[in-house]
């Protein structure tokens, strides 16, 4: 079995107003809108899938909208913050482009040799933006509204708000083969062993800040990949081993997904990269139609009767 998560599959958040999250994240962001479906515990709310035109795994961020959802507050055992990755000479544009949509961006600043800018969408969920020298060799999405360019390439990492650091970090060390390789002032970075995007994750020691709440502008879990169902089995059992309460293999359609909670309190997910979200939509579709897994079908028309309907922003010259 494979010793090391390759990194990041997908983050997923808490939203309220969904039509006001596809206009930040497919018209502000740019990323692409790869499926609209529901949330499999809870089928009258969305769940949205965000990424690059495929939705590959490192690229995807999602969203459970709640309408009306009262917010969270930051603190610890949460995902404190959730970074992008552009090519580092795209800051610039970033930085112009969120003012002009009437994003307040602070920064740049710089964090272990990269230059970043923070913000938050229009729940308050903390983002950042982070010029990447990797970034300019992946692919951008042609097809937004923004230029392939300069467009968001996947998930640069995400920071964890722990109470204890330590603890956190043995797990991420000695449990899922992630290596520590920075560290300045309270942040200590890992490394998984994939490439491209994803592949870090930040934890902050915070034995000051109080517990973190759930709520719209949180994240509710991050995903780490998993190549195949028989590695997924192996982390399964080696996560059970150190003592931690993991969930059964569940079907989530587009990808097969274990979840337990780590020592600090942070929901982990370990997803496997297949089948993806091409499964049930030819790639130029994706995300245009609402699709739902095989046992709510039947549940279709009551469904899209409770679901608020939404609109998707078109591609380039319908944003500036
Ligand atoms: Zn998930």
């Amino acid at each position: 079995m494979a010793e090391t998560l390759t990194g990041i599959h997908h983050v997923t958040a808490i939203a309220s107003d969904p039509q006001r999250n596809v206009d930040f994240y497919a018209g502000v962001l740019g990323l692409r809108l790869v499926k609209q479906t529901v949330n499999f515990d809870d089928p009258g709310t969305y769940h949205f899938y965000y990424g690059d035109e495929l939705g590959r795994p490192g690229t995807i961020l999602t969203f459970f909208p709640w309408p009306g959802a009262r917010r969270g507050r930051q603190g610890t055992s949460q995902i404190g913050a959730t970074a992008f990755s552009v090519p580092a000479g795209s800051l610039g544009f970033w930085q112009a482009h969120l003012s002009a949509a009437g994003v307040q961006v602070s920064g740049p600043q710089v964090r272990f040799d990269e230059e970043i800018i923070m913000f938050a969408d229009p729940d308050g969920l903390p983002l950042e933006i982070v010029g990447d020298e990797g970034a300019a060799s992946l692919p951008g999405w042609g097809g937004g509204p923004l230029p392939a360019e300069h467009a968001i390439r996947g998930v640069h990492s995400v920071t964890l708000w722990e109470a204890d650091a330590a603890l956190t970090g043995a797990i991420l060390r000695d449990t899922l083969g992630f290596a520590p390789v920075a560290e300045a002032g309270n942040r200590t970075r890992y490394h998984t062993a994939g490439s491209g995007v994803g592949t870090r994750v930040d934890v902050l020691h915070l034995p000051d800040t109080g517990p973190a709440a759930g709520g719209a502008g949180t994240v509710h879990h991050v995903a780490w990949r998993a190549a195949d169902d028989a590695r997924q089995r192996a982390w399964r059992e080696r996560v059970a081993a150190h003592g931690l309460r993991v969930t059964d293999v569940l079907d989530r359609q587009y990808f097969r997904s274990i979840y337990f909670r780590e020592p600090g309190g942070v929901l982990f997910e370990i997803a496997t990269d297949p089948p993806g979200f091409t499964l049930d939509e030819a790639p130029d579709s994706l995300g245009t139609s609402l699709k739902l897994p095989p046992w709510y079908e039947p549940q279709r028309a009551t469904i899209e009767r409770i679901l608020p309907p939404i609109r998707v922003p078109a591609g380039k010259g319908a944003h500036g």
